[in-house]
């Protein structure tokens, strides 16, 4: 929290510069900002587990869009989260435009579900990212007028969980298998389309876990949506592509 107050009070004293490419200016330019959502599509992790739903993510986990994220996430820089809540917004609107459901008809209703930070980071880093970026997201979705989105913090651990990092991805899964659950399941929003919400994927462990929560409750994920994915070693470069910006960004 501490940490999150003194970015703010600095971001007031210094000059401010581009945390993704160090233009001045503001802490996401719009060149970064462009950039971050400019090819939002499936970016599925390699040798998915299952049951991870099909996952959009706005950009690779690389480049100004790493520098942005981590900069948000671990440095508690709340003045990006307009940013990136605009650039998970409108990957969200990608994703659902891509399957659209039957019935979709009018305004859709779009419940989001954030991938919730666990209790140890949430103390560390005064802050919950992931849950700011869906408020903030449906809220851009609600001021689009396409959709009715709201979020729906169904997602509680169950239990504590080892670092991540530097597990395999067998170890990740086994790591993460059953620490999710939907303590009120009797608040399953329905006739909704459901889509978690996360900043980055990696192998997809903690996702299909989320998934698998909510499948449990009743609810089914039709999608997963992060701001980033970690790139694939064998993945080939982007094409070069123009991309209709949504209105918004
Ligand atoms: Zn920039």
């Amino acid at each position: 929290m501490l940490g999150g107050v003194l970015c703010s009070l600095l971001d007031l004293l210094l000059p401010q510069t581009c945390v993704g490419c160090g233009a001045s200016g503001p802490r996401c330019c719009a060149r970064c900002l462009a950039e971050l959502a400019a090819a939002p599509r499936p970016r599925p992790p390699e040798c998915p587990p299952a049951g991870l739903p099909v996952c959009w993510s706005a950009a690779d986990y690389a480049g100004a869009a790493r520098r942005v994220v981590v900069a948000y996430k671990e440095r508690g820089e709340s003045a990006l989260a307009a940013a990136l809540a605009d650039v998970l917004a409108y990957t969200v609107t990608r994703a659902v435009a891509a399957a659209p459901r039957p019935g979709d008809g009018g305004r859709r209703r779009l419940v989001l579900v954030p991938v919730p930070s666990a209790v140890r980071s949430l103390r560390t880093r005064g802050h919950d990212p992931v849950g700011r970026l869906a408020r903030l997201a449906a809220r851009r979705l609600n001021a689009y007028g396409e959709c009715r989105a709201e979020v729906w913090p169904a997602l509680a651990h169950r239990r504590r969980v080892a670092d991540q990092a530097g597990l395999s991805r067998t170890e990740r899964r086994g790591n993460l298998t059953g620490s999710l659950w939907v303590p009120n399941p009797g608040e399953s929003p329905s006739a909704a389309n459901v889509l978690l919400v996360d900043d980055i994927v990696t192998t997809g462990a903690t996702l299909a876990e989320a998934a698998r929560a909510l499948r449990r409750s009743g609810a089914v994920a039709s999608a997963a949506v992060t701001v980033a994915a970690t790139r694939r070693r064998s993945s080939k470069p982007l094409r070069s592509r123009t991309v209709k910006m949504h209105p918004s960004l």
